[in-house]
This record gives C-alpha cells, sequence and structure tokens, in this order.
C-alpha cells in the first residue's frame, strides 16, 4: 500500500501492544506503576536498555499512544506529553538554558510565557534579550556565544505579528542556535514546522487538539534537524546521542526532575481530540474568514486584525506559511475601553471566556484581564491595546455570531 496521508495515518496509528480484548479505543492505564517478573527484567527496564513501562511520571500507555498519534502525523522524531503547555514551554527552555545563558525572544508572548521569561527565568540567571523578531537584522545582532535559543510564536496574541520564520531559522542556523516556535494558533494538520526550519515545535494542546476545552496538555515535537554540538548546554550530550541529544536530555532527565507528564485520562480525551482535529479546523478557520470580511464593514469597528484579510500588514508572509486561512482567532479595535466592555456585556451567544478553540465561540478584553495585572508601561511595550477585543472563533453558524456581534457593538 502507499504511504498514507496524515488524517489515514492518525486514525489508524497502531496501539503500542494489543489489546487483550480488542478494543476500538485505547484503554485507559490508570496505574502508577507497572509489575515485572524478574529482577533482571527490573535492572533492563530502570537502567533504559529495555523499554518497558516503570512508572507513569516518565511514561504511560496511553499517553504514549497519544505521542505516537503526534508523531505519525508530525513525521518529528519524538513527542513528549506534558499537563500544559506552559509545562512543554519551561520543560523545553530548562532542557537548553542554565545560568549565564540567554534566550532571544519578543515582547509579544502569551501572558504566561512572557512572565516565565521574564520573572522565573531571570531568577536563574538566565538573560532574556527581547527584541524585534520581524527584523533579522536585529536578531542575529543579538546572537552571541551564550545564546541557547530563539524562541517566538508564530502568529502573536494579541498583536498577530508574523515573523518570516526562513528568514530567522536561516540566520539561527548559521549562528548555531535552534529555533523554538510556539505553533499552538496553527496547529499542524494545518502548518509543517519543520518545512520553516523550527527545531523544536510547542504547542498547547489544551487548544484545537484537546476537541473543545476537555483538558489542558502540552507537547514538545522533536525533528531531529539541529546539530546540538554548539548548543552550550548539549554538546556534552550531543557527542554521545548526535540529533537525538535534545530528546535525550529531556525525556532521561528533565521532564523526569520536573513531574508534569501528561495524565492517561487527559492522554485519552486528546487522543480523541486529534481525530476531529482537522475537521474541526477546516470549520472553524472558514467561519472565522466569512466573519472578519463580515466586520470588517461596519462602522462601528475601527480595524479587524487578522492575517488572513488582504488589508493586514502580514498578509502576503501569513499566506506563504499558514495558507489563507491562518488560525481561528482574530480581534478588533472599538473607540474606547468603555466601548468594549459594554461590547463584552451585550454579548448574548458568545462567551465571556479566555481560552482558544473552544468549540464554543469565546470572546475576552485582554488588556484587562490576560495582561490586567501588568503595569500599564508593560502593556505598551507588550503593544496590548485597551480598545482591543479577542475573539476565538468556534464551530457555531457564521449569521448566528455575526448577528451577536453585530447587535453586541450597537
Ligand atoms: C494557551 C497558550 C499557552 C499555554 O498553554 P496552557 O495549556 O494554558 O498551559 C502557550 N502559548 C499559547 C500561544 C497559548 O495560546
Amino acid at each position: 500500500m502507499e504511504e498514507k496521508h496524515s488524517n489515514s495515518k492518525l486514525l489508524h496509528t497502531p496501539y503500542p501492544k494489543p489489546d487483550a480484548y480488542k478494543a476500538l479505543s485505547m484503554p485507559v492505564y490508570h496505574s502508577a506503576a507497572y509489575e515485572f517478573e524478574s529482577a533482571e527484567q527490573m535492572e533492563l527496564a530502570f537502567t533504559g536498555k529495555a523499554a518497558d513501562h516503570t512508572y507513569s511520571r516518565i511514561t504511560n500507555p496511553t499517553v504514549q499512544y497519544f505521542e505516537d498519534r503526534v508523531r505519525a502525523i508530525t513525521c518529528a522524531f519524538s513527542v513528549t506529553a506534558l499537563n500544559s503547555g506552559m509545562a512543554a514551554i519551561s520543560n523545553t527552555i530548562i532542557t537548553l538554558a542554565k545560568s549565564g545563558s540567554n534566550i532571544i525572544t519578543s515582547r509579544h508572548l502569551f501572558g504566561n510565557t512572557y512572565s516565565f521569561f521574564a520573572s522565573t527565568l531571570e531568577a536563574f540567571g538566565v538573560e532574556i534579550r527581547f527584541c524585534n523578531l520581524t527584523n533579522v537584522d536585529e536578531v542575529e545582532a543579538h546572537i552571541d556565544a551564550n545564546t541557547c535559543a530563539v524562541f517566538l510564536e508564530i502568529i502573536t496574541n494579541p498583536q498577530m505579528e508574523v515573523v518570516d520564520l526562513k528568514a530567522i531559522s536561516a540566520v539561527a542556523k548559521q549562528k548555531g542556535v535552534p529555533i523554538i516556535a510556539d505553533t499552538t494558533i496553527v496547529p499542524f494538520c494545518a502548518f509543517k514546522a519543520k518545512d520553516f526550519g523550527i527545531n523544536i515545535e510547542i504547542v498547547s494542546s489544551t487548544k484545537y487538539i484537546s476537541g473543545g476545552a476537555t483538558s489542558l496538555g502540552g507537547l514538545i515535537i522533536d525533528y531531529c534537524n539541529f546539530d546540538w554540538l554548539s548548543s552550550p548546554k548539549l554538546h556534552v550530550m550531543a557527542k554521545e546521542f548526535g540529533p537525538a541529544a535534545f530528546t535525550a536530555k529531556l525525556r532521561k532527565e528533565i521532564h523526569r526532575n520536573l513531574g508534569s507528564y501528561m495524565t492517561p485520562h487527559a492522554a485519552y480525551m486528546q487522543t480523541l481530540g486529534l481525530e476531529t482535529l482537522s475537521l474541526r479546523y477546516e470549520r472553524a478557520t472558514s467561519t472565522c474568514k466569512q466573519l472578519v470580511e463580515r466586520l470588517e464593514k461596519l462602522p462601528e469597528i475601527e480595524s479587524v486584525n487578522y492575517t488572513g484579510l488582504h488589508s493586514n500588514k502580514f498578509h502576503d508572509l501569513s499566506k506563504e506559511q499558514f495558507g489563507s486561512r491562518p488560525g481561528a482567532m482574530f480581534t478588533f479595535d472599538l473607540s474606547s475601553r468603555d466601548a468594549c466592555f459594554a461590547f463584552m456585556n451585550k454579548l448574548k451567544l458568545i462567551k465571556r471566556a479566555t481560552n482558544l478553540f473552544d468549540n464554543k465561540t469565546l470572546a475576552i478584553h485582554p488588556a484587562s484581564t490576560i495582561f490586567g495585572t501588568f503595569t500599564a508601561e508593560v502593556r505598551r511595550e507588550m503593544n496590548v491595546s485597551d480598545k482591543t477585543i479577542r475573539i476565538s472563533v468556534g464551530l457555531e453558524d457564521v449569521d448566528d455570531l455575526f448577528s451577536d456581534i453585530k447587535h453586541a457593538i450597537k
């Protein structure tokens, strides 16, 4: 048979071991530990010479199956599933960074990622070099021998900024620095990170993958396409493990010690979510595109920000990287903060809630919520405006969403 396409591959990924009852859904192995036939077998498992499960903080059959499925469709070398997107980010950075190293990134980041960089990591002697990632020369000028990674989000939220991934990864590659990309906004069914030179892909699977906000989760996807000999921390591991050095450090040390592996129940739900990911993504992004085109024409809205719109300054680059429907999230600006609050309070169908890519459409005023505890100055630096509303589009009918928004901005 020919090589299967990704949806077929995803649905027919074999179980790690055949199920005794031939269950069609992966059984949920709610077990902390696993029994061994002999002391010899136990020694082999605990020293990594046999692939048996020992303890569910390290590996678990249900979670492994979820990881295998993601691996089948991304064609990655390894996938690690953790219990939130933030766990995926923190485990990745702690695998790469040490006191004295620096990370190049932007201030246009998911709120907790920003706080993790600016507060948590700084306290451990890791320097964060915030710069404008849309300016490749600026990125190049910030890289030095202690740079352990360039970290970026493929479409920033709520600024909706798009980085030229091929240009930035070419510079990073030439300087021997890995690119870590948070691709939560455009999932792997629609965006092939590896084709754009990304080395480590991070996804908050809480969003599209969970299948309707059922559970939290995070993925670390390693494409094994970086020479870790140039890494300030991994060059020793690289002599033994070559391009697999990142995964070796992560799986043999960091993730075990931080203890944030995905739970089997979450892995079960996220495996179900994965089965309908591309269908839901198609539907939500198609609704999103129709909605933004209609909203652009309303006089009460100052501007609509979606990189799939021709009016958007990132349109061409976005199209080249993410196709004509780049995600199911957009923002728009009203005349003032008060107008935004009045809008939020008048919504009838759309839910007032944080989160992205639930099956239900969600609205939030980012400046007063996600960024509400930051000072006005930090919000300005992060380009988070008081006049902006963020919408995450779900699976409702587009006419109903349009009516709800139109009524609420009056
Ligand atoms: C939600 C989100 C995260 C964090 O994920 P959690 O699963 O909530 O920990 C990170 N990055 C982006 C872009 C997100 O939207």
